[in-house]
């Protein structure tokens, strides 16, 4: 079976934008797996040779209900069927509590967790990653999903996890 890379994090940091990006251009075939109705969520993609799944998450938990039930199913689908897991936060939010309540859970994970700060879209905005580290899940790595920056730095990290 191919390696799964599950995307979590709080609502509006760009976890759709990042999926996105990580299908349209790096890539390769759209297919929705059975049992999913909604289609987008789960997705094929390569990246130097390495293919791969990828879910975004958030688009599949989203019921409308409490934002706590959010992240924790996010986390859930994230623990249980991902080999590698990316956190995504906003340097345009700064550092969250709903972010410290995700990382919290994923800790409990035995999986790969990589923490990337979207939104850093200009270089004052990537150097103002700092607080990120406090979430403890190693080096924030700063990525902009709107212009396409440091996407190609986060696949690296991604891959080296399989
Ligand atoms: P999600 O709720 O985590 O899936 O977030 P979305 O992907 O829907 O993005 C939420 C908003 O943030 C949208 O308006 C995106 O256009 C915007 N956005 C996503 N990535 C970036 C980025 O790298 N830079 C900026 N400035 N905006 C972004
Ligand atoms: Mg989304």
């Amino acid at each position: 079976a191919l390696p799964t890379v599950a995307i979590v994090g709080q609502p509006n940091v760009g976890k759709s934008t990042l999926f996105n990006r990580i299908i349209n251009e790096r890539l390769a075939i759209v297919e929705d797996r059975p049992g999913v109705t909604r289609d987008r969520n789960y997705a094929k993609a390569s990246w130097l040779g390495h293919e791969f799944n990828i879910i975004d998450t958030g688009g599949i938990t989203w019921e409308g209900g409490r934002i706590e039930d959010e992240i924790r199913a996010q986390a859930d689908i994230a623990m249980e069927e991902a080999d590698v897991i990316v956190m995504i936060t906003s340097v345009a939010l700064h550092l969250t509590d709903l972010d410290e309540r995700i990382a919290r859970i994923l800790y409990r994970s035995s999986k790969p967790v990589l923490l990337a700060v979207n939104k850093a879209d200009n270089p004052e905005q990537r150097a103002d990653i700092y607080d990120f580290y406090s979430l403890g899940l190693g080096d924030p790595i700063p990525i902009s999903s709107t212009h396409g920056t440091g996407i190609g730095d986060l696949l690296d990290a991604i891959v080296e996890n399989f």
